[in-house]
């Protein structure tokens, strides 16, 4: 049986001044508690509004009888509601002091205040969406480019839910053919179902693997690419930085992530977000590469998805030069040869024989940038593209726990071709089925929940 809780309300909308604010309460008083405050302009009969109807009224302070707003009222009857509980959103006008007035009102009728994403953890809990489904609707909420909300509206409409159910079941099913062998050992695991089991459970981990591959580029659509500018002092990365920040007309808050010694600075490219990371930091006084020019480029290279390596195009490379494509040398990098509105002295062919083609622009013209732009977004976006697979995981709660299972199955495999006991392969199988229980939370976790619902802002 469903536990019964108690009746939670908070403002949905954001804090701050907008044309309207909704205060939602969610529980089995909500309707009576709503009642209490709402006065319909049309008489509700019996107290019962139409599910689901848009009544029009005011909010009163049923101890003083003061008008406090107009306000829209909607009732959710469960289980057809956000929660799958009573919920009552009343609608209103959108200032601070008027909805936290009402909030306030709503306590005092007898909700509690609803803590950090409550709602979205009673539709899990009420088991209108799995746990994959609740982080979801966070990644919605917090999703800052077109892919971001992609692939969250994906997850949240259960693509990633579907395909891990499936394999839970396809495991389960082959658990319980163990099983049976395990129960009645004299009948055995005669060698063609065996095989049948095999090749079940090979296809799932092959499938795993695919999702486990997708986290790289789920993980560039959520929190965006870094990509690190390297080149030795003078190259043009403090140039071609601010060049990129022009061309970036749609950016929206500077991003303040500068890190000791490093400059950080968010562009958005087509529909993704990219931290670019300054290893050099805009200083003055060049420095040689050597010492601690090398140690920063090497700390950004270490968290880069994409190095853009700088070579200045008006001279010879140098021993500076050497260095960083020694450092760079088994890094995804682009090659790029700035300030080619210069007479050309590199010598292209020496540095092409150590890396790839490079790119020609200069970051005083503007030749070339948008080359270079689509050239960051294919090596990004295109080339990480896995095969074949359209469901990308994005969190990295996911990738453990699908490496997990994915590790646990591959020992299955093994142990099924080595002819090991039934009891040894359901072992395995059952750390699968666990790992992949966890992603979807059917055992539940109280720390957990609390870990993922304290991302949520109060009121989801
Ligand atoms: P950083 O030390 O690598 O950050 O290099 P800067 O961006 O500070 O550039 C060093 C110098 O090169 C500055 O005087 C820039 O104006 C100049 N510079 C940068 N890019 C170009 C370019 O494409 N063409 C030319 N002619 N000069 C450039």
């Amino acid at each position: 049986m469903k536990p019964t809780r108690d009746t939670i309300a908070a403002i949905a909308t954001p804090p701050g001044e907008g044309g309207i604010g909704v205060i939602r309460i969610s529980g089995g008083d909500s309707l009576p508690i709503a009642l209490r405050l709402f006065r319909s302009a049309r008489p509700i009969a019996a107290r019962r509004p139409v599910p689901r109807r848009v009544y029009f009224g005011g909010i009163h302070d049923p101890q003083t009888g003061e008008g406090i707003d107009e306000a829209l009222l909607t009732w959710f009857r469960a289980p057809q509601s956000y929660t799958r509980e009573d919920v009552v959103e009343i609608g209103s006008h959108g200032g601070v002091y008027i909805t936290s007035r009402i909030l306030r009102l709503v306590l005092d009728a007898g909700a509690r205040l609803a803590a950090p994403g409550e709602f979205t953890r009673r539709a899990f809990l009420n088991g209108r969406i799995d746990l994959s489904q609740a982080e979801a609707v966070a990644d919605l909420i917090h999703a800052a480019s077109d892919k971001a909300l992609q692939s969250a509206l994906a997850q949240l409409q259960g693509a990633l839910s579907g395909q891990l159910t499936a394999f839970y079941d396809t495991l389960m099913s082959v658990l319980a053919q163990l099983e049976t062998t395990i129960d009645f050992p004299e009948e055995g695991l005669e060698f063609q179902k065996k095989n049948k089991l095999l090749e079940q459970v090979r296809q799932v981990r092959e499938a795993l693997e695919a999702l486990i591959q997708s986290y790289r580029q789920g993980k560039i659509f959520r929190e965006g690419a870094r990509v690190a500018l390297a080149g030795k002092p003078n190259v043009g990365k403090s140039s071609l930085l601010n060049v990129l920040l022009q061309e970036d007309r749609a950016i929206v808050t500077p991003f303040p992530g500068t890190t000791r010694d490093m400059l950080e600075e968010r562009v958005r490219i087509k529909d993704i977000h990219i931290n670019i990371i300054d290893s050099a930091g805009l200083r003055a006084d060049p420095e040689p590469v050597e010492e601690q020019g090398i140690a920063r480029t090497r700390a950004a290279l270490a968290q880069a998805d994409l190095a853009l390596l700088l070579f200045d195009g008006s001279q010879a490379l140098d021993a500076n030069d050497e260095t960083l494509i020694r450092e760079v040398k088994d890094k995804p990098c682009l090659i790029i040869i700035n300030k080619c509105d210069l007479p050309e002295k590199l010598d292209i062919k020496q540095l092409q024989a150590q890396l790839a083609k490079p790119l020609r622009i200069s970051a005083k013209s503007h030749a070339g940038i948008q080359a270079l732009i689509d050239a960051i977004y294919n090596r990004l976006v295109k080339e990480n593209k896995p095969s074949g697979e359209s469901t990308v995981i994005t969190r990295e709660r996911h990738r453990e726990l699908l490496v997990r299972a994915e590790r646990a199955l591959l020992k299955t495999c093994r142990s099924i071709e080595e002819g090991l006991s039934e009891e040894f392969i359901a072992e395995d199988i059952n750390d699968a089925l666990e790992s992949l229980g966890t992603i979807l939370g059917k055992t539940i976790e109280e720390d957990l929940l609390d870990k993922i619902f304290s991302e949520f802002c109060i009121g989801k």
